[in-house]
């Protein structure tokens, strides 16, 4: 598989991405709010770096893709969530690709009355965008390929690789 982003070039994207969050918040405390499965290896390694007051919790996002190109239905659980009232909202996902699932999770955690939220993504591909969602953090923006690794997957294989690849269909 080809190498799209090596693992040291995101290393070093992830300390200034904790950087500028860092700065944005200030030291007030912030719910992270993480959308499995994708944001499991980005996710570990953005918290380590944040110096702030951190809580973190889980929601879980499956869109039931059946190949590497077509979303199905998807479903959103979020029922482990707290009461957000007043908080301030850092959503972590893996990737903005369309853009529906994280519009998903927004709307979710709008409901639970955080006060503010923000939104880091590790990738974005721009060209996809459909739903009206804008991240706060970006670590890349790539071209429209299907990218497996550092918590992406095909088929639930190779999330544990360290960088990024581009997964071409046989
Ligand atoms: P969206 O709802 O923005 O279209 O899709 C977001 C979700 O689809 C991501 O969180 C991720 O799980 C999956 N996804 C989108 N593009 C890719 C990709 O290139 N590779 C992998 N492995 N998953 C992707
Ligand atoms: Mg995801």
């Amino acid at each position: 598989m080809e190498i799209l982003i090596a693992a040291d070039r995101i290393h070093q994207r992830v300390v200034e991405l904790a950087e500028q969050i860092e700065r944005d918040y200030q030291s007030r405390p912030v719910m992270i709010v993480g959308v499995l499965t994708g944001c499991l290896v980005f996710l570990a390694d953005l918290i380590r770096r944040l110096d702030l007051p951190v809580r973190i919790h889980l929601v879980q996002a499956s869109s039931y893709r059946g190949t590497a190109t077509s979303a199905g239905a998807l479903q959103l659980r979020a029922d482990t969530l707290p009461d957000l009232a007043g908080r301030e909202v850092l959503i972590v996902d893996d990737i903005l690709d369309t853009g529906q699932t994280l519009a998903r999770v927004i709307e979710t955690i709008r409901g639970r009355g955080a006060a503010h939220i923000r939104v880091a993504v590790l990738l974005r591909k721009k060209e996809r965008l459909i739903a009206p969602v804008e991240a706060d953090y970006v670590g890349f923006d790539i071209p429209d390929e299907f990218v497996v690794g550092y918590g992406l997957d095909y088929n639930d294989e190779y999330r544990h690789l360290p960088h990024i690849a581009v997964l071409r269909e046989p």
